[in-house]
């Protein structure tokens, strides 16, 4: 079985994602796969050219609902440690996993976070997966990945352990700024709605209120039916929101359609949730996501 996925995956070819290095190829170096874009950045800061890195998601794409391309399944099946966001956020992974093999190569990302329920959670256990979305967070992500990466690979652990300082300070330097930002929007002008509801670890941490979210669930392929769509516009018209955030990995027409209904406008500079940016977005790292999207947030709502 093994043998025959191997033989069809070489035959399927293709690339994955802002891969870095070809599976396989790795001239000697430790074979990392990193699932989420947050989390690559975390690798390729903390394990630099020590590690082969693999990322499967792309800027720009939604984490709840990948699929697992031919290429993406090789590398997985190649690497030495397989970094995974956790959260729940994979279950495509788990699922890819039980015909690839190689759970025990997969390291969570999540272990030791604070993890919440998303604020319109339908039951009690359901986590909300967005947690690299404060900066606290991200740095025991980032710890996270360096640990990992000490355990696959101890010998480098002290180049890791630099790395790993380095851009814990610049979250941290985000941070400050972040609430520098937060601190000089009113308080009743802190309510926030967006495309999903991505932002709730970002809300706490930095005193901002959740109002609503245009999908319902995580998974926004399951779209609002009308007497959810009447709610929000309602919830929108009572809490005198005016501003709807869009989401770089999200489509904003619905967004769109409720601003006009409510008077309300779209936020078309986009806030990165699932994904970081692009490079040259400013957003393509940990800090400077955190940082553009508290400056987007801060822009929309600081008022005239
Ligand atoms: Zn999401």
């Amino acid at each position: 079985m093994r043998r025959h996925l191997i033989l069809a995956l070489a035959i399927a070819g293709g690339t994955v994602g802002c891969a870095t290095a070809t599976p396989g190829a790795s001239g000697g170096l430790l074979r990392v796969v990193a699932t989420t874009t947050q989390v690559g950045e975390a690798a390729r800061a903390v394990g630099g050219d020590l590690i082969a890195l693999t990322v499967l998601l792309t800027p720009g794409a939604e984490a709840h609902d990948y699929e697992m391309t031919p290429t993406a399944a090789a590398a997985v099946e190649r690497a030495d440690v397989i970094l995974k966001s956790g959260a729940g956020l994979e279950s495509w992974l788990d699922d890819a996993l039980v015909t690839i093999g190689g759970a025990d190569r997969v390291r969570d990302m999540s272990v030791g976070i604070g993890l919440q329920a998303p604020a319109d959670a339908a039951t009690a256990s359901e986590v909300d997966p967005h947690y690299w979305l404060s900066v606290p967070n991200a740095i025991r992500l980032v710890e996270n990945v360096r640990d990992a990466l000490n355990v696959a690979s101890p010998a480098d652990a002290g180049q890791f352990a630099s790395a790993a300082a380095g851009y814990v300070a610049r979250l941290r330097a985000s941070d400050a700024e972040i609430r520098r930002l937060m601190a000089e929007i009113p308080v009743e002008r802190r309510g926030i709605v967006t495309n999903h509801d991505a932002l709730g670890y970002f809300l706490d941490e930095y005193g901002l209120r959740f109002v609503g979210s245009i999908f319902p669930s995580l998974d926004v392929s399951a779209e609002p039916n009308p007497g959810q769509l009447a709610e929000l516009v309602d919830t929108i018209r009572r809490n005198g929101v005016t501003a709807i955030f869009s989401e770089s990995a999200v489509n904003p027409r619905l967004a769109q359609a409720i601003a006009q209904e409510t008077g309300a406008r779209v936020v078309h500079e986009p806030l990165y949730t699932d994904s970081l940016g692009p490079p040259g977005s400013g957003a393509e790292t940990l800090d400077g996501m955190l940082l553009h999207d508290a400056r987007v947030i801060h822009d929309a709502l600081i008022g005239p």
